[in-house]
Formats: structure tokens, C-alpha cells, sequence
């Protein structure tokens, strides 16, 4: 008897049921993990496999990103495509995940050598990171100087200090290994400065996580190559790519597309805007997916 009087309210009065606010928590905690674009059927895993392969015959494996490279699990994918995991060498020894939080902090808006400059200045001044957090902020400020943008990286790292020293009890993130992709990710965001860039590179470089994180350089060529609509902004393109790029290939074609994105002006200009005078770079593999892109708009 009571169950056709359930029913015969909820359809009376539906507004006040699906405004609720558990609904809306619900809702808002699916998004992250949902594709902002469902229906754009790009890029294809072979696509994915075809640009890596074309873009390692072209650059080879980038140096700055081997050693990363070589501290990632095996995966049985490797042999397959004929392109196994290096030997860890010597050097290699593993950083912990605080140094790789803090290093890709200051690699923001900066070059490579530059925020590798700051972060061993940062280092050689401070031993610790307790020695860090109870320096004076213009100290902190003077030595990562050399990587840009002092003042806001300087509050930004001493914040992620003091947040952790308040809620872990001391200056260590090596916790986050332990936890899922979704919980990390929940996790790093808690800390001011760090958006979802910041965050999906730590987990790709430092927690050796299937993540794809979205630059500048990969979100030209993403949107250039048509494997996002042309208005997507970087977010959305951010979540399209890491639900439709196999998780195995996440890593080497990051590394390869940023590498390209750095090298080659043809493929992030648009056709027609721009284009640069020199030509040396007709040979771009990727002009050959751009075409696809082309014929699909509309
Ligand atoms: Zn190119």
C-alpha cells in the first residue's frame, strides 16, 4: 500500500526531491571522472599508437625524460611495440614524492634548466624541508630565484609544508603511494597553488601513475590534431584525453608530444595563422592527422 503513495509523490513534487543537496554532492563528485566530450571519437588507440611510433622515429626517446622512464613498472606492452624499458642506472635513485611536488612547483611558467637551477639552489640552501619551512620567506624567495616567479612559488611550497606539518604530523607525501589516482588527486588539491596540471604530473613523473597531463604544448597539438573540439579549453581536454588514451601509452606519448610541441612550430600554429618562414619543418608527421581534423569540423 505504500509503495504507489511513494511513487505518486516523487512525481508530484520532483523539483524539491532532485535539488537536494546529497543529489548535488553526488553529481559534483562524479564529474571529475567523467568525459566533458562523450561523443567526439578522438583520438583512436591506434591513432594514439600511430603518433607515438611516428614521434619516436622522429625524436627518439627524450633524454630529459628517461630517467623518469626507466623508474616506471614494466608493462608486457613495452616488448610488444619494440620499445623496452631501459636498465635503471646508478643515478637513478628514487625521489621522494615531497622533492617531485616541489620540483614540478617550480618548473611552472619556466624553463627545464631553470627550475632544476632553482630547486638544487633551494636544496644546497635548505637540507631540509624542515629547514625550509622555518626559513624567512625572502630567503626561500632568493634562492629559487633563478626559476621565476619567487614570491608566489615561495609562499606556494612553504604553505604545502606548514599544511602537511599540520596535518600529517611531518613533511613526507610518500602516504600518496599507497593511495588511489582519484585519492591522490583529492589529496594534492587540498594545497593552494596546486592545480590539476601540477597534480597530474606528479603522478606521472613522481608516483609512476597512468596519468596525461595537458601543457601548452600538448593542448595546441591536442586541439590542432582535432583529438579535442577546437573551443575545449585545457581542463576539459585534460579529462577527454585521459579517458580515450590507452593507459599504457599515457606516459611515452606525453613525454613525446611535449618534446614536439617545444621543437616544432607547424602543428601547433594552425593552418593559415601564422605559419613560421622556416620551412624545415614540412616533414611534421602530424600534419598527416591534422588533415583528419579538418574533414571532421562541422
Ligand atoms: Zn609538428
Amino acid at each position: 500500500m505504500q509503495k504507489p503513495r511513494k511513487r505518486k509523490q516523487a512525481e508530484l513534487h520532483p523539483l524539491p526531491q532532485s535539488r537536494t543537496k546529497p543529489a548535488r554532492a553526488t553529481i559534483c563528485l562524479n564529474k571529475p571522472t567523467n568525459d566533458p566530450y562523450p561523443t567526439h571519437p578522438r583520438p583512436t588507440p591506434e591513432e594514439c599508437r600511430a603518433v607515438l611510433d611516428d614521434l619516436l622515429v622522429l625524436h627518439g626517446f627524450p633524454q630529459e625524460f628517461a630517467k623518469y622512464r626507466r623508474q616506471r613498472p614494466t608493462s608486457p606492452d613495452d616488448e610488444t611495440h619494440g620499445f623496452p624499458k631501459p636498465e635503471p642506472l646508478d643515478g637513478d635513485a628514487q625521489e621522494s614524492v615531497l622533492d617531485g611536488l616541489v620540483k614540478t612547483v617550480l618548473s611552472q611558467n619556466t624553463t627545464e634548466v631553470n627550475s632544476l637551477r632553482a630547486f638544487d639552489s633551494l636544496k644546497s640552501a635548505f637540507p631540509t624541508w624542515e629547514d625550509v619551512l622555518s626559513a624567512e620567506s625572502k630567503c626561500i624567495e632568493n634562492a629559487i630565484r633563478c626559476g621565476g616567479l619567487a614570491p608566489t612559488k615561495a609562499s606556494c611550497i612553504k604553505n604545502i609544508l606548514s599544511c602537511l606539518l599540520e596535518k600529517k604530523g611531518k613533511l613526507c607525501l610518500e602516504y600518496l603511494r599507497d593511495l588511489s589516482v582519484d585519492e591522490i588527486k583529492a589529496e594534492l588539491s587540498q594545497f593552494k597553488g596546486i592545480g590539476p596540471k601540477t597534480v597530474a604530473c606528479v603522478l606521472m613523473f613522481h608516483l609512476q601513475q597512468d596519468d596525461f597531463p595537458v601543457d601548452t604544448h600538448v593542448f595546441e597539438i591536442a586541439k590542432a590534431i582535432g583529438w579535442v573540439p577546437a573551443l575545449a579549453d585545457r581542463n576539459k581536454t585534460y579529462l577527454h584525453l585521459n579517458k580515450m588514451i590507452p593507459n599504457e601509452l599515457k606516459f611515452d606519448l606525453n613525454c613525446l608530444l611535449y618534446t614536439h610541441g617545444k621543437l616544432c612550430h607547424r602543428c601547433t600554429k594552425r593552418v593559415g595563422k601564422q605559419q613560421r618562414k622556416e620551412s624545415h619543418e614540412s616533414s611534421c608527421p602530424l600534419l598527416n592527422y591534422c588533415k583528419n581534423s579538418e574533414s571532421e569540423t562541422s
